[in-house]
């Protein structure tokens, strides 16, 4: 376990910020910086079969040591970080038995991480914390998730006493504008089912996310001049107004968590012959995630009865609910928290407000829940992470191996 805290510290130094305005994969070039060391790390700790594609997936495996026949599981986590903050020249610092108070991370310009506005840092007293330099984000954000990964799997190499069977790990690039999954290879992995390890705090385990869809409506007006417009001119912008109103007005982001979905109106243009709204949709149930998709085209109808052929809506699925690929295989989950319990750790089972990697890969043949990776206040410079939540997401990883081979 000693090596945990260098790994970590190594890697978030590396910038591998993605971005997705470039279209190939991985969308930055210095996202192979890690890639490359990841690689090395990945033979120097001594798994097999490791190998990196064109795109920067690395894949590696753990052969089994038991004789029976034991399911290959997988551990998965994203080596790039957000495009939303920087990356660059990331300044990690230690604060060793933390004290419960605030932890001042930039004198010079006065940023200050306070337990008064992040309440839960009071749970970490007495643990060690590592944090930003207050200008950067710290990249725990999926890097934890890395360091994790590969010093449980250079325990169990360390602990041949363990029994586990085959072991399968993958690295990817571009997770966080939402291409982590594009581009991996279900078959090469070879898994039957994997867990992202890309979770908050301590004892998170996710198994439900969004189903997602995007939505583009246009408008069609007629201009006339005002001053004769009466019963002839047709306003677009006034079309979208009450396309907007039509939408139930306490299903928005700012109005609704936990379970609850919602249409997010992200974009808007117009002037009076044209005009275009762009919305998303989310629900965690596909029943009411239909329904929203269907009162779209509703309201377009209602409006094209008074002003025919004046809307057009295209929706767009982008994801769906994992739910639906993991309950059938339960068993994932249960050995998830199984584990946690048997450290110690309450498990907190939540549903995602998003989608993960896991999502996609789990439609994609590979179901994938989301296990913690320890840090709080992802994508900004207040990120920090405990090195104590660090190393129980190690251990969870090990004992999930564990687990998985005693079970079958
Ligand atoms: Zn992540």
């Amino acid at each position: 376990m000693k090596n945990l805290l260098p790994r970590f510290l190594e890697y978030v130094k590396v910038d591998t910020q993605s971005d997705e305005r470039f279209n190939t994969t991985p969308s930055t070039k210095k996202q192979w910086d890690l890639a490359k060391k990841l690689v090395q790390h990945l033979h120097i700790i001594g798994m097999q079969e490791v190998s990196i594609d064109e795109n920067a997936y690395i894949m590696a495996t753990l052969p089994s040591n038991v004789d029976k026949e034991v399911p290959t599981i997988g551990f998965i986590s994203h080596f790039d970080t957000t495009p939303d903050f920087t990356g660059r020249n990331v300044k990690p610092q230690v604060v060793k038995n933390y004290d419960g108070g605030s932890i001042v991370l930039n004198k010079e310009k006065n940023i200050t991480l306070s337990p008064d506005y992040f309440k839960e840092l009071t749970n970490y007293e007495g643990q060690t914390l590592i944090t930003t330099d207050g200008t950067t984000l710290l990249g725990a954000d999926d890097k934890a998730g890395i360091a994790e990964i590969m010093t449980a799997m250079e325990y169990l190499i360390q602990h041949p006493d363990i029994k586990h069977g085959t072991i399968r790990v993958a690295f990817t690039p571009d997770e966080e504008i939402g291409r982590g999954a594009h581009k991996f290879n279900v078959e090469k992995f070879g898994a039957q089912w994997a867990y992202t390890v890309d979770g908050s705090q301590l004892g998170e385990l996710e198994y439900e996310n969004f189903n997602a869809a995007t939505a583009t409506i246009t408008f069609k007006g007629k201009s006339v001049h005002p001053g004769f417009a009466k019963h002839k001119l047709v306003n677009a912008i006034g079309l979208a107004n009450e396309f907007l109103n039509l939408l139930p007005n306490n299903e928005k982001p700012e109005h609704t968590e936990d379970r609850e979905g919602f249409f997010h109106v992200h974009h808007i243009t117009g002037e009076i012959e044209h005009a275009e709204i762009a919305l998303i949709i989310r629900d965690h149930d596909l029943e009411h995630f239909n329904a929203r998709k269907a009162l779209l085209t509703a309201i377009s109808e209602k409006i094209n009865k008074q002003f025919p052929e004046s809307v057009q809506v295209i929706i767009k699925d982008q994801y769906y609910n994992m739910k639906e690929k993991i309950l059938p295989n339960f068993h994932i989950v249960e050995i998830a928290e199984e584990a946690m319990k048997q450290l110690g750790i309450t498990p907190i089972i939540k549903a995602i407000r998003g989608g993960t990697d896991g999502s996609q890969l789990s439609f994609m043949g590979l179901p994938c829940p989301n296990i913690f990776a320890g840090g709080h206040n992802f994508h900004g410079k207040y990120e920090y992470i405990p090195l104590e939540s660090m190393e129980q997401a190690t251990l969870t990883i090990v004992k999930i191996c564990e687990l998985t081979a005693q079970r079958f």
